[in-house]
Formats: structure tokens, C-alpha cells, sequence
């Protein structure tokens, strides 16, 4: 494993909340992270097959092309009974612009053409970070539950509304933020990456 000794931090992600988000999970090691959009920093397609390819290949054109360490995040949800979908087709299923009440009814709708009894279902955040020499550490996070419908609650974003935490009679978009922050695919993902590479 290998420890990250530099201050700056580039954060792979073109996606403002997101690059807020890990911004306020990584300062508090006293590193200073810059968002990859504001280097100007061109986007790489996502062409993976599992989120962790998807990270790797984001914090590696991040750390190439700014000849520092980068940070990237790939994350979605993936529903036992349609095989895992949308999985890294999350955000995709959305459409563009991102409508997610058109992409949870989606989700409704298939789980009603399967017939299935089983609404089991998982986040997924996959994090990698890469230096500009080609290493790489990768980490992956998840946390599990089971859809409801219709969506409840407006907190949190995207498919938070549909998914009930393990142990919980309220859905993600019923939470206050705090609680969802320490429990979340996101959050076990950070964990580790913070143990191995921060500490
Ligand atoms: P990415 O930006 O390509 O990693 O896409 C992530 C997508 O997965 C988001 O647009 C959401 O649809 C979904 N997703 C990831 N994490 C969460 C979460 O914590 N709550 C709700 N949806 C999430």
C-alpha cells in the first residue's frame, strides 16, 4: 500500500457536489484538494465494466494530466433482480438532462415485469487513487438494503428516495445527511482508502 505524501489532492470529477463532498472528506487530513475542472482537465469516457475500472480510469487521466496524486469516484446501485443493473449505467439511466423520478420509475416498472418477490438491493462506490507514475490503489464500499415504492423522502440525490438501509424503516431520502454519510457505500469506501493511503 502505498502512503500519500504530497498536500495536493486532484479530484477526478467533473461533478461539483461530488468534488464537494470529497473535498470535505479529505481536508480534514490536511490536504488541499483541487477539482479537475478547474484545472481544465478534459473528462475521460468511461468505457470500464465495473465501477473500479471506471475510477481507475479517471483518477489516472486526472493524475497524468496534472502530474499529481488524483482521487476518482465511480458509484451506483445495482439491483439483485434485474443482474445488478443499472449498476454503472446508474447515472445514465437518468437520462440527459438527469430526470432520477424517471429512472426509479424505471426501476419500478422492470422489477414489476420480472415478477420478483426480491427487491434486494446495493450501493456501490469504487475509489481510486493514482499517482502520475502508473500506481494505483483501488477501494470499494458498499452498503445494502431493499427497494421501496412510491419514492419517499427529498433528501439526499438520485435513487436515495427508493433505498431502505439494512436495519432502517426509512429510506436514504429520509435521513438526515449525518446519518446517511456514516453508513453509506461512500463512506465504508473512504474508510478504507484512509486507513491504507491517509494515516
Ligand atoms: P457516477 O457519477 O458516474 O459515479 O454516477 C453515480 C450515479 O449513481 C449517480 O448519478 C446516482 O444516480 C447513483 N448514486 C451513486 N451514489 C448514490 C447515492 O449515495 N445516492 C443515490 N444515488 C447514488
Amino acid at each position: 500500500m502505498r502512503k500519500l505524501v504530497t498536500e495536493k489532492l486532484i479530484i477526478a470529477s467533473h461533478n461539483d457536489g461530488k468534488a464537494r463532498e470529497i473535498n470535505e472528506l479529505v481536508s480534514p487530513f490536511g490536504l488541499i484538494a483541487v477539482s479537475a475542472k478547474n484545472l481544465g482537465l478534459s473528462d475521460p469516457d468511461e468505457t470500464g465494466s465495473t465501477f473500479a475500472e471506471n475510477a481507475k480510469i479517471k483518477a489516472e487521466a486526472a493524475a497524468t494530466g496534472a502530474g499529481l496524486p488524483a482521487l476518482a469516484d465511480d458509484s451506483g446501485l445495482e439491483v439483485a433482480a434485474l443482474g445488478g443493473a443499472p449498476g454503472i449505467f446508474s447515472a445514465r439511466w437518468a437520462g440527459e438532462p438527469r430526470d432520477f423520478d424517471l429512472a426509479m420509475k424505471k426501476i419500478e416498472e422492470q422489477l414489476l415485469e420480472t415478477g420478483a418477490d426480491d427487491h434486494s438491493a446495493r450501493f456501490v462506490c469504487a475509489l481510486c487513487l493514482a499517482w502520475p507514475d502508473g500506481h494505483a490503489e483501488l477501494f470499494e464500499g458498499e452498503v445494502r438494503g431493499r427497494l421501496v415504492f412510491p419514492p419517499r423522502g427529498n433528501k439526499g440525490f438520485g435513487y436515495d428516495p427508493i433505498f431502505m438501509p439494512d436495519g432502517y424503516d426509512i429510506t436514504f431520502g429520509e435521513m438526515a445527511p449525518d446519518a446517511k454519510h456514516a453508513i453509506s457505500h461512500r463512506a465504508d469506501a473512504f474508510r478504507k482508502l484512509t486507513k491504507a493511503c491517509f494515516e
